[in-house]
């Protein structure tokens, strides 16, 4: 089975996410004072989540990323990831955390059948990191990573959400880093899900990222492999590690992506900034998996050829990465 969209995109990567709550309070993700939470009632069961990931690999999802808010946080997460792992279908389960639990939940989510790890990381410097994370302990991220290397988890992909005045003078340090560990260290231009007006002042252009590194470092080209996603990647001359840049904002990749999306409150959504999105709660009430399996499809069917945030006069109404699932 596969599930083509009416553009053609062959749609195989699910981003799941499982709680809106999350142990830090990321500068570009959302306020300060938090969001408002999702009550019990309205976060999806274990249950549900599993029946929609049934369906959507039944469909022709291959990869599924667990996600947030925080997914560590939520409590019974590495019992579920097992059951999520063992779906018939599905090729690869991979998490994307802020890695401040990973120190004491690697073992599990190896155990659990996580293929791999994405740890967001903004800064090498613990006064930036825990500026930019409002609070976040750095060593605590680093020590996660490693503990999770030596469970036996791949390379893991780090991802750097880039912002000028903010973090950018350390793009040539996260370079730096793919030269002594064998880390996919990933660049991610900035997006303006705050409805921030100054969004233009705080992205770097991805060319502007890669152009800084190539002054200094020798550079090639590496090849994406097939669920590599948006990333353009490259490397250092003779590093371990590697390096990519997710243009999200100066070079959307819509006319490649393969994803959709599911929101803790169970809200399918074919692009992360197109509006309302489909509430499955209602089919899922209705208790009828086959159901569920057409509406998925519908969605996908419906998904929007492009988003329109970096359209002249087209303004983004805000809303918190947490809560929709980066
Ligand atoms: N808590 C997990 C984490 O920290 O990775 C998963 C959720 S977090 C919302 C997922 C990703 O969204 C992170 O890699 C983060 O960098 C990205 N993200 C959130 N807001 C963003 C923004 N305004 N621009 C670019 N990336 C953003």
């Amino acid at each position: 089975m596969s599930l083509i969209d009416t553009y053609g995109r062959r749609i195989n990567y699910l981003r799941l996410s499982v709680t809106d709550r999350c142990n830090m309070r990321c500068s570009y993700c959302m306020p300060e004072e938090g969001v408002e939470k999702l009550s019990h009632c309205e976060m999806l069961s274990y249950e549900d989540l599993l029946r929609i990931s049934a369906e959507a690999v039944a469909a022709g999802i291959e990869k599924i990323r667990v996600t947030g808010g925080e997914p560590l946080v939520r409590k019974g997460i590495v019992e579920f990831l097992a059951r999520l792992a063992a779906l018939p279908g599905l090729k690869e389960l991979v998490l994307t955390t802020n890695g401040l639990l990973l120190k004491e939940m690697a073992q599990g989510l190896k155990e659990a059948g996580v293929q791999r790890l994405n740890v967001s990381l903004d800064s090498l410097k613990p006064e930036t990191f825990a500026a930019i994370t409002r609070g976040g302990e750095l060593q605590r991220v680093l020590d996660g990573l490693d503990e999770a290397e030596r469970v036996g988890f791949p390379p893991h992909k780090i991802n750097v959400v880039v912002m000028r005045g903010v973090n950018d003078d350390e793009i040539l340090d996260f370079a730096a880093l793919t030269l002594k560990r064998p880390y996919a260290v990933r660049f991610i231009e900035y997006m303006p899900t705050s409805g921030d007006a100054d969004w233009r002042d705080l992205t770097v252009p991805g060319a502007e990222i890669r152009e800084r590194i190539a002054r200094v470092y020798t550079i090639e080209e590496s090849t994406n492999s097939e669920r590599s996603g948006p990333s353009k990647n490259f490397q250092i001359q003779g590093a371990p590690g590697s390096l990519g840049i997710i243009t999200a904002m100066t070079g959307h990749f819509c006319d490649g992506c393969n994803r959709l999306r599911v929101t803790a409150s169970g809200v399918a959504k074919g692009c992360l900034f197109s509006g309302a999105g489909v509430d499955l709660k209602p089919v899922l009430a209705t208790g009828d998996d086959e159901l569920l399996g057409k509406e998925i499809r519908r969605i996908v069917a419906a998904k929007p050829g492009r988003h329109e945030v970096t359209d002249e006069g087209v303004e983004t109404k805000p809303f918190a990465m947490s809560r929709v699932g980066g």
